[in-house]
């Protein structure tokens, strides 16, 4: 979601004559894109921001933008004074009113819905990778999460603006779609007719477009994978056989406290039902260590749960209170030092799985996306459709390429174009 936004709002600077630049002390505005979901992330933009004051020129309007400034809300002028914006999530759009004036302070973490959308310019060239939003916000309230707070209640963006748009992110240059919002396959919008339309409908315009190859989405809860939506990955081979869908936890005890709508048995068959129709589909989750009563039984079972689902590639995180939350009063915080134990166990495991599903791909063949040139500086990154980095050293890197994997480790494949 912060790729997507920091797109629209470079093309709305653009638009008002600016160019991007890297360097800190070269920039007339300078906004950080924020996300808010764990207190690490908050503390990172407090420390940019100390920075920044010091590289930045003088007259330089700089700002915030995104979940931290609507977490923060007007906590963070008291904490830096001379800030110039603090726009929440949903306000970026109005960037524009300061530049006009830039001695006025420009304050904004409304939650005013999907005004935004309308008002910012397309993007003139996209990345091969389009991240198109289909809603925004989320209903589910789990007790750790504060996205409802930050981002607001759920809404669905109309079907034909989020299809003009992905027609549009096709004709400047996107080769894959990924679809993106909270809760992505919640979506659910109803037109002036009466007609509903739901995430499969979204997929199956997206997959008539013939420059497109690739369509994914993210991110999934797992009870609104609708019988519509998990058929499709049997029929529909533009969409990718790899699925985020976070359990979070494989404690039903946990997942009861944590205000998951499903205990550990509905994920399964929501599980089996994808494998059914998909024999060769995987699935990502994230987890959470150490959330408030979590026994070492728990946490057990969260690790019997990865290895029976095979994750093939997980986000793993220490749980972390954030304000506005329930989990955040609950009593039995788990210490931290017992968090850290936990989660080094849990990603050896998801390591484990990880680096054993890129040793079977060996010898197998992928269609693969261009990605960018690796950190040497002299091969080519590549994305399988299971999203594991693939490197290959060419000198007719194309755009969408079919790879023969020769070497994997833990991290990455190694793999060379077959014509
Ligand atoms: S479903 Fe996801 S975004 Fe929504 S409250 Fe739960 S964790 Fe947060």
């Amino acid at each position: 979601m912060n790729v997507y936004d920091g797109l629209r709002i470079a093309s709305m600077l653009e638009k008002h004559g600016f160019t991007q630049t890297e360097n800190v002390g070269d920039a007339d505005i300078i906004l950080l894109n924020t996300c808010a979901v764990r207190a690490k992330a908050t503390d990172k933009v407090y420390s940019a921001i100390g920075r920044i004051r010091q590289a930045k020129k003088p007259n330089a309007i700089y700002g915030i933008v995104g979940c931290v400034a609507r977490e923060s809300g007007t906590d963070a002028f008291r904490r830096i004074p001379d800030l110039n914006f603090v726009l929440g999530p949903q306000s970026y759009h109005k960037l524009p009113e300061i530049l006009s004036d830039p001695d006025t302070k420009l304050f904004d973490i409304n939650l005013g819905g999907l005004e935004k959308f309308d008002e910012l310019p397309p993007i003139t060239k996209s990345p091969l990778v389009a991240y198109i939003p289909v809603q925004e916000g989320c209903n589910h309230c789990c007790t750790y999460c504060i996205v409802p707070y930050t981002r607001g209640p759920e809404i669905s963006r109309p079907f034909n603006d989020i299809l003009a748009e992905t027609m549009h992110a096709a004709n400047v240059g996107a080769i894959e779609i990924c679809f993106i919002g909270q809760n992505v396959n919640g979506y659910k919008y109803t037109d002036k007719d009466g007609k509903t339309y739901r995430l499969s409908d979204i997929i199956r315009e997206t997959a008539k477009i013939d420059s497109v190859k690739r369509i994914r989405f993210t991110s999934s809860y797992p009870t609104e994978m609708t019988d519509d939506l998990i058929q499709l990955f049997g029929t529909e081979s533009k969409l990718l056989p790899f699925l985020n869908m976070p359990i979070q936890s494989g404690s039903d005890n946990i997942l009861q406290k944590m205000h998951r709508q499903y205990n550990v048995d509905e994920y399964m068959q929501i599980i089996n039902k994808f494998k059914t129709i998909r024999p060769d589909i995987q699935i990502s989750s994230d987890f959470i260590v150490g959330f408030p009563g979590e026994s070492e039984n728990d946490f057990m079972e969260t690790c019997a749960i990865a290895k029976r689902v095979g994750y093939i590639n997980s986000y793993s995180f220490k749980y972390s209170p954030r304000p506005h939350t329930a989990a955040a009063i609950m009593q039995q915080q788990i210490p931290e030092n017992i968090k850290s134990e936990r989660l080094i166990k849990l990603d050896s495991i998801l390591n484990d799985i990880q680096r054993e599903f890129n040793l079977s791909c060996i010898d197998k063949t992928f269609d693969c996306l261009y990605e960018g040139i690796d950190k040497t500086g002299t091969k080519h990154i590549y994305r399988t459709p299971y999203m594991q980095p693939c490197i290959v050293e060419t000198n007719n890197a194309t755009p969408f390429a079919h790879i023969k994997i020769t070497s994997a480790n833990k991290s990455c494949l190694h793999g060379k174009i077959i014509d």
